[in-house]
């Protein structure tokens, strides 16, 4: 690569902090790369257009500081209470303050200004997620044209639900500044071409690109993974035993941030309801880690509250002096300590409704002893279901079948197991972090620079080759 690779995203590493996908993803394919991370420092500053240095190995980490107003109206509000939900099919939950987007659209135009300062023209520019959706907008205002590459982590929102933004015309738009959208999944792929299909702006050309007024954009899905290798050899180590004296027997595992996108409610319902069904004897657990995230949202005060009260009727109702069917853990657990416990339960419960992919699933699989694996109950409406077909996948919304899914993972012969997970784990490997930054990068490099004559009456021009 002949210059360097700038990465743009809400959330930056500061010191060992890896909770969150994007983090743990990204930390790992920067390391390989090198570079510039920016990213929003945890506390809050005065809005100025300074970085702060964190750190410059093994790349370099600048972090720009959000006002508190902006922490409440742009990442709070905006991002987290409109575009968070919308993504997620909640357009119930979208809580529309028209300084919502005005804050958004400013810290995005802030950035902007920063990258442009820094930002050499052979550099390669990398924007991650809903919190920048309008920032190649910016950048392109302020004169730059480099490659911009642009990657969704959570879904693409399907084209009716854009219509609860204000100006849901502006959403194909902006994502058209940039030379290359990228999304996890091929249903999500589907539903950004249904949009720009349903737009009078958008052309569709032979090589598969989209012209979009004077602009072309690249449409495709790189699905996000893990450090395969190195969650294994961390899930292998023999450690503490994290349970201390109080392990429990089999138990299934689930790991989520407390968000209402991941089905938990109905995860500790099915839980319940295998409960009432297993045979005489059995007493096995559901360790979940669920650890708080956006608490000052109201509809995450409600989810974890929901939560609390349904953790306390099922433990109340079937809990013994000397067993606690549910652990409910409300908050972070280090990464390699989470591998651990991966790889002793017996079953891995993800129930999303809506998951941009959840890496969580492929932390599990990486997780497990290929001659003794547990099985993974993976939700049809996570993104990782899209390849995981051999998971056994189950519909979040029916509680009789997660819980007759469960009943199966435990009774799940070995042969069985190790069949599913061997097809699992295949495709965890293919689908690696190293993988899907370097396919992401390999195919943004592609990419032509913004810049062509103006004789042809066009800013930018598609590569036959992609
Ligand atoms: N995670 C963690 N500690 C926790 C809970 C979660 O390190 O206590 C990590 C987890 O290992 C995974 C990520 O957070 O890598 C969650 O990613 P996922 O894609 O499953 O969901 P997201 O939080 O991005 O919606």
């Amino acid at each position: 690569m002949a210059g360097r690779l700038i990465v743009i995203s809400n959330r930056i590493p500061m010191g060992e902090s890896i909770s969150g996908g994007l983090v743990v993803a990204l930390h790992d394919a920067l390391g390989c790369s090198g570079g510039i991370w920016i990213g929003a420092h945890p506390d809050p500053g005065d809005g100025d257009d300074s970085l702060e240095e964190l750190g410059t190995s093994p790349y370099q980490r600048l972090a720009f500081r959000l006002t508190e107003e902006e922490q409440n109206n742009y990442y709070l509000g905006y991002a987290n209470s409109v575009l968070w939900p919308l993504c997620h099919r909640r357009g119930d939950l979208v809580e529309m303050r028209s300084e919502y987007e005005t804050s958004y659209r400013a810290v995005n135009a802030r950035i902007a200004r920063i990258v442009s300062r820094i930002a050499e023209p052979e550099d390669l520019i990398w924007v991650h997620d809903y919190h920048f959706l309008p920032l190649a907008t910016e950048m392109r205002a302020r004169g730059l044209r480099n490659r911009i590459g642009f990657f969704l982590h959570i879904p693409f929102p399907a084209l009716g639900d854009l219509s609860v933004l204000s100006q849901p015309e502006r959403f194909a738009d902006d994502l058209a500044h940039y030379d290359l959208v990228g999304l996890q999944t091929r249903s999500d792929v589907a539903r950004c071409l249904e949009m720009y299909r349903a737009d009078p702006r958008a052309e569709f050309m032979p090589d598969g690109s989209i012209k979009f007024l004077d602009r072309f954009t690249s449409v495709r899905s790189f699905p996000i993974g893990i450090d395969t290798k190195g969650f294994a050899a961390d899930a292998a180590q023999e450690a503490v035993n994290p349970f201390g004296r109080e392990e429990p027997g089999s138990y299934i595992i689930g790991v989520d941030r407390l968000d209402y996108s991941k089905g938990l409610p109905n995860r500790f319902r099915a839980f319940a309801r295998y409960l009432e069904t297993r045979p005489e004897g059995v007493r096995p657990c559901l360790v979940q880690i669920a650890p708080p995230t956006r608490q000052q949202v109201r509809a995450y005060q409600d989810i974890t509250r929901e939560l609390e009260e349904i953790a306390g009727h099922v433990n109340g109702a079937f809990a013994e002096l000397d067993w606690t069917p549910i652990r409910y853990i409300h908050r972070a657990v280090p990464r390699a300590e989470l591998a651990r416990l991966y790889r002793k339960a017996r079953a891995c419960l993800v129930t999303s409704y809506a998951d941009g992919m959840n890496l969580v699933a492929k932390e599990y699989v990486a997780a497990q002893d290929p001659e003794n694996p547990g099985v993974l109950l993976l939700s049809r409406f996570a993104g990782a279901a899209e390849d995981m077909t051999e998971a056994l996948q189950i519909n979040p919304y029916d509680v009789e079948e997660v819980s007759a899914a469960i009943a199966a993972a435990f009774d799940m012969p070995l042969a069985e197991r190790k069949r599913r997970h061997a097809a699992c784990l295949e495709i965890v490997k293919k689908t690696d972090v190293t993988i899907w930054s370097t396919d992401f990068l390999r195919v943004l490099m592609r990419c032509k620079p913004f810049a062509v004559p103006e004789y042809l009456g066009m800013r930018s021009i598609p590569d036959p080759a992609l």
